[in-house]
């Protein structure tokens, strides 16, 4: 079950293990006020990211903490110093998230170990 419906979101912290491919994401989610709910969660697995200067497909060990918003639907401007996923469904899609929060890390700079040493060699 990947979809949970914002609505039945309330105080208690509602607890998601959501594994596709060989992530895990693992989490609660809380009710916060109006439109706005609280996610902490933790991604983990294993995932394989190219590096940025060879490009060699490195497999990366991924241990991810997430502490976000999620707003149902779009929310007032007072609001947006929040870092805040809106959602157009009445469903959380927890499979969607996942797969988003790692397209980020995934666009975070990352070299492999042996570019990782090249480039403090240059430094000095
Ligand atoms: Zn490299």
């Amino acid at each position: 079950m990947t979809l949970i419906p914002f609505k039945h979101l309330n105080s208690i912290p509602l607890e998601f293990d959501v594994i596709v491919g060989n992530l895990t994401f693992k989490g609660t989610l809380v009710h916060k006020k109006g439109k706005i709910a609280q996610l902490n969660g933790t991604i983990s697995g294993i995932i394989q990211m190219p590096c940025d200067l060879c490009a060699e497909i490195i497999e990366r060990d991924l241990e991810e903490e997430l502490f976000f918003y999620i707003s149902d639907g779009i929310i007032s401007e007072n609001e947006d110093e929040l870092d805040i996923v809106e959602i157009t469904t009445p469903m959380i899609d927890m499979e969607e998230l996942l797969n988003s929060e790692v397209e980020l890390i995934k666009s975070d700079y990352f070299c492999c170990p042996q570019c990782e040493g090249k480039t403090l060699e240059q430094e000095f």
